[in-house]
């Protein structure tokens, strides 16, 4: 609960938006750091482009800027301006927020930091101590997307479930509350939204075992407002919204029990014109619906965009993109307000690119569904039916009904997940980060509840033997690229292929340009119209956040937070406090900086040699090893234990435990590497399955130091 006061040197110009480039606007000359965001501010976010007020950019949540200092005539003389180490080295998904002269982010473990914008100078730093334990019940990585800004304050949410208010000149803090039960689950890794003085916020777990709801507090004080449930509770009580009672026809058997899902972890948008707050729901908990809702239903409101009046948290409209999801297909994805013009005539819409692969266009003050085309190929689904607004499923799909495995594109991964889209309001295409992907989903045998870890119903090893079979697509992650659709033909227009696999946040600016990182550990701006790549820089780091532009003493910068699951190929550690190479990169035209080419520190990570010690225990020792790293180990630490491009734990087959039985059984028995993410099993797993799993291990790491040694001699 420290808020550090690095500098106050303050005595700096106040440079903060004197955008002196086209469109010409007033400066906003407010102190550094005051941080001064008001209603009146984010509505005419347009007018005023040399900030970047929200994380989406403004209420719209475009992420377009209209800054054109950097066009397409200039990009390529982009440079380094300066950058900062982040002393995190999970992964790093946070927007910058820029405004007053202060540049806002928030880190890995919910941590915050404040630039001054003018020569990159820490200004103050806020570490909120999250119990790194409460790590397990982060489904995927303890990340932060990031702040809010509002009034002199700076808003954000931890992965224990508070919501924070600190000063955005000091990083004191002013008021906190605990949004979650505490005992629960639940995590936060979602930007508060703000809406006429209230701050809502959402929250995550349904791989665990919660139910879904966000909550609005006063932003001044901290009080509570409202809160409101995505699914309905147990139906022997009374239900908090009227809503929930027609939603809960809509569900079977006792998915109460295990919370239901629904929550809205990412993203939430708010359309002044329509007065309407949209909600992302996410998917149900169990995945599998048969276990979930035995005989199906539509499990309202799951995998649906629901729209509530954000004065008093009640329900207007929703359209659910997933009926009786059964695959983790959220809808908590980031969702765009736009005006279109169609040949019948302009139509204000909310638009968002779901896990589940149709690209939707609806109507912001009604719902109506307007387009709802594939943006990736998926296999659920042969298409949306205009008439009813339903999706039209493959009966293969659905593994808990037809009790046969099934190979379906997309896995839980998504076509899309939450890495912001951007919208060019040029072009008038979106951009998204597609990465096309498929899984096996088998229904778990015999399901017990998982008080303490994931509860998806399925079975990860099961259908496997699936991708043997001819004509089967090759198993996971097949490509990824930048998609540019046409939300109005609702078609693809093209698509720039990543060399490496993996979605990264983008940006839209009216310089004709969009700016995303990779995974190869680059930082790329194309043309907006065309999809040319124009200019690159290294990053030396994977990028999965998304850029943000904002304007310093008449020069535009661009900003970008890198850093997540592991260095990229080739890539060496260089960053003495992140292992992963997390940083703030920052660039302008003609910027000079370099990043360092060598870490200068102990530590230095180097090539690791894999060095298992011999297998000695038995077949079945091993083959039972193998079931229980599929059911208990392989989210974190990957199928097979080969950690894949969403694998946020280290690869068990080089690790240095294997051969120390007594200290691997601490670290997955009694969690004493809990600080470190790694929570004790004890609990969970029967008597011998931490040593079976061990085997297996050792098994596969001399699976895989005989390949490479093969490898080596040819
Ligand atoms: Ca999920």
């Amino acid at each position: 609960m420290r808020a550090h006061l690095l500098s106050l040197a303050l005595a700096l110009p106040i440079l903060a938006a004197s955008c002196t480039e086209p469109p010409q606007v007033a400066a906003v000359a407010n102190p550094v750091g005051a941080a001064a965001v008001t209603q009146e501010r984010l509505l005419a976010a347009a007018s005023e482009p040399g900030s970047w007020l929200a994380a989406g950019g403004d209420f719209e949540e475009q992420r377009f800027s209209r800054l054109d200092q950097i066009d397409a005539s200039n990009v390529a003389r982009l440079g380094l301006a300066w950058f900062a180490d982040i002393d995190t080295e999970r992964g790093q998904e946070a927007t910058p927020v820029v405004v007053d002269g202060v540049l806002y982010l928030t880190t890995a473990w919910s941590m915050v930091k404040a630039y001054n914008i003018a020569d990159g100078t820490l200004l103050w730093a806020y570490d909120p101590a999250v119990d790194r334990a409460k790590g397990a019940d982060a489904c995927c990585d303890v990340v932060n997307r990031g702040v809010a800004v509002w009034e002199g304050k700076v808003y954000f949410g931890t992965i224990d479930g508070r919501l924070i208010a600190l000063d955005g000149k000091t990083g004191e803090v002013v008021w906190q509350q605990q949004t979650v039960d505490a005992s629960m689950p639940y995590t936060i890794t979602g930007v508060p939204r703000i809406i006429r003085g209230k701050v809502v916020i959402g929250n995550g777990g349904a791989e665990y075992r919660v139910r879904g709801y966000v909550t609005a507090y006063d932003a001044a004080t901290g009080d509570q407002l409202w809160r409101y449930f995505t699914v309905p509770g147990d139906p022997s009580l009374p239900f908090e919204q009227p809503e929930l009672a027609e939603a809960a026809k809509t569900w079977k058997g006792e998915w109460w029990k295990l919370g239901g899902g629904g929550t809205v972890w990412d993203g939430m948008a708010w359309d002044e014109k329509s007065g309407l707050l949209y909600l992302g729901v996410g998917n149900g908990t169990p995945w599998n619906q048969g276990l979930r809702s035995p005989g199906g239903g539509d499990n309202l409101f799951l995998s649906s965009i629901v729209a509530i009046d954000p004065e008093t948290g009640s329900y207007k409209w929703h359209y659910q993109t997933t009926p009786g999801e059964t695959w983790d297909y959220t809808a908590t994805q980031p969702m765009i307000i736009a005006d279109l013009t169609y040949p019948s005539g302009p139509r204000r819409v909310v638009m968002q690119a779901p896990k589940n692969g149709f690209f939707y266009v609806l109507d912001a003050a009604t719902g109506e569904l307007l387009s709802a085309e594939k943006f990736a190929p998926l296999t659920w689904a042969t298409h949306v039916d205009m008439a009813t607004g339903r999706p039209v499923e493959v009966a293969e799909a659905r593994y808990e009904v037809t009790g046969k495995p099934a190979i379906v594109a997309p896995g839980a991964l998504g076509m899309h997940n939450w890495h912001p889209m951007a919208f060019s309001r040029d072009t008038g295409y979106v951009y998204i980060p597609v990465t096309v992907n498929n899984a096996p989903y088998a229904a778990a045998k015999n399901f017990v509840p998982n008080m303490t870890g994931w509860n998806t119903g399925t079975d990860f090893a099961g259908g496997a033997d699936l991708y043997k079979q001819p004509g089967a697509p090759p198993r996971g992650n097949v490509e990824s690229y930048i998609l540019a659709w046409d939300p109005v033909a609702a078609k693809e227009v093209w698509r720039i292929p990543n060399e490496v696999y993996g979605a990264s946040g983008l940006l839209a600016t009216a310089g004709n340009l969009i700016f995303s990182g990779n995974h190869k550990g680059e930082f790329v701006a194309y043309r907006a119209d065309t999809g040319e790549k124009l200019w690159s820089a290294p990053t030396q780091a994977r990028v999965v956040a998304a850029p943000s532009t904002y304007m310093v003493n008449g020069e535009q910068h661009v900003a970008i937070l890198v850093g997540a699951r592991g260095l990229p190929t080739d890539q060496i550690r260089t960053n003495p406090a992140s292992a992963n190479n997390s940083r703030l990169l920052v660039f302008k035209i003609d910027g000079d900086k370099t990043l360092p080419a060598t870490l200068q520190v102990r530590n230095n990570a180097g090539p690791v040699k894999i060095d298992p010690p011999l297998l000695t225990a038995s077949n079945e020792t091993v083959a039972s090893g193998e079931q229980a790293f599929a059911t208990h180990c392989a989210m974190c630490h990957g199928v097979n234990s080969v950690p894949g491009a969403g694998s946020i734990g280290p690869d068990l087959r080089y690790s240095a435990l294997l051969s120390f039985r007594g200290q691997w059984n601490e670290a997955v028995l009694e969690g004493n590497r809990a600080q470190r993410g790694m929570p004790g099993f004890a609990n969970i797993l029967r008597d011998g399955e931490s040593e079976a799993i061990l085997a297996y291990v050792i098994k596969r790491a001399n699976d895989e130091k005989a390949a490479q040694e093969a490898a080596a001699t040819q």
